[in-house]
């Protein structure tokens, strides 16, 4: 797929997710890094962030709580290129009823090539990076122009149909290796 880039501005928009047994994990690293992460703009997951909020004393955009699709709720926000970092401390001890979610919320992070740290020595490197004050052009895939060569797939699929429909050839979808246009 091609790429194109999506601006991070200094300010970042930070979520913040942690399972239960993680939880304690990650309102240390909270209190360590209060300064900085209050200077962004930061989304969680229901119970992290209600715990956020007291931590904090600071608003946090919350999702419903993990289990209950917190976790696919920050995944689209990815997708809409909304968030732009994670700290996501899971559990890797006991399943979770939401597993596929948490994987899911994974790929996205990695598909949308956002920054995102699952333990704390993670996220200790990432939130002392220089470019965490800095603008940054990140790489994400270029999902118009993919939208664009799959209608343009389908395009050709119809006039083939069409064709076919008078002259009985066998159709035959496109598929993303063919050739366009
Ligand atoms: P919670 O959800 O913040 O509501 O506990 C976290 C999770 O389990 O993904």
């Amino acid at each position: 797929m091609k790429s194109t880039t999506l601006p991070m501005s200094s300010k970042k928009h930070i979520a913040l997710v942690a399972h239960d047994s993680r939880k304690d994990d990650l309102m240390e690293w909270v209190r360590f890094n209060r300064d900085s992460l209050i200077q962004h703009d930061i989304y969680a997951t229901g119970t992290t962030g209600w715990l956020l909020q007291h931590e904090l004393g600071v608003p946090v955009h919350r999702m419903q709580s993990g289990p209950l699709g917190g976790d696919l709720q920050i995944g689209a926000k990815i997708a809409e290129g909304e968030i732009d970092f994670l700290v996501f401390f899971w559990d890797p001890l006991e399943a979770q009823p939401h597993d596929p979610d948490v994987k899911a919320l994974l790929r996205l992070a990695v598909l949308w090539n956002i920054p995102a740290a699952t333990n704390r020595a993670t996220a200790d490197f990432m939130f002392s990076s220089p470019l965490m004050h800095q603008d940054y052009e990140r790489i994400v895939p270029d999902y118009a122009t993919y939208q664009r060569e799959r209608e343009l797939r389908m395009e050709q699929f119809v006039e083939q149909e069409l064709q076919t429909s008078t002259t009985n050839v066998p159709k035959v979808m496109p598929s993303s290796e063919d050739t366009l246009i």
